[in-house]
């Protein structure tokens, strides 16, 4: 469960693990045993509302946590603040975040959606006996899809993929991914938990 708690400006999420946090969530009065992200003051230079710095608060807990920096997608935002606001809020606010040159937003070609797909663990079905063209699982069906030109502009090149390979390319090449910029880099090595 999550909750954005605007008051004290912390955003509940996983157990912590970083040094001294503990301290902190005494001095809020807030049960050591649950999860939370505290939300560092300086937040307020990024974050205008609690929404925001649950946001910001996400990535940065990634990035403390593995250094490795999440691409999410409208959705993906939307699942992981719990649906506490409608999807089009959450839009905006990543359009107005990636403005601000805190975010970028990157929109994938073709070509790009379909080295990501191809790169996937396959996952093959006990008894299917055809090879999907891309994840090479194997699998009962095989879907004809134009590649890498679209049917609608012309295109006559056909692959042989599974359905999994196939829906989630249509949904990857019209989902925009936002992941943090150099600038919010540079902002969370600043600020110190
Ligand atoms: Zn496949
Ligand atoms: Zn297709």
């Amino acid at each position: 469960m999550q909750h954005v708690c605007s008051a004290v400006d912390i955003v509940l999420r996983q157990k912590p693990k970083i040094g001294g946090i503990l301290n902190l969530l005494n001095s809020f009065n807030i049960d050591p045993n649950q999860s939370y992200l505290v939300v560092h003051p300086r937040y307020a230079e990024v974050a205008k509302n609690a929404i925001d710095a649950a946001i910001i608060g996400g990535y940065h807990y990634d990035y403390l946590d593995r250094q490795k920096l999440p691409s999410l997608t409208v959705h993906g935002i939307y699942i992981y603040l719990g649906g506490i606001k409608p999807k089009r809020t959450v839009k905006q606010i990543l359009e107005k975040l990636s403005k601000d040159g805190w975010l970028n937003k990157t929109e994938l070609s073709a070509h790009e959606a379909k080295e990501l797909i191809a790169a996937k663990q396959p996952q093959s079905l006990l008894c299917g006996q055809l090879v999907c063209e891309w994840c090479k699982a194997k699998t009962l069906i095989l879907d004809r899809h134009h590649y890498p030109v679209p049917k609608s502009k012309g295109g006559d090149k056909i692959v042989n993929i599974c359905p999994n390979c196939h829906q989630e390319f249509h949904q990857l090449i019209r989902t925009a991914c936002y992941h943090p910029s150099e600038k919010l880099i540079q902002f969370f090595r600043s600020v110190i938990i």
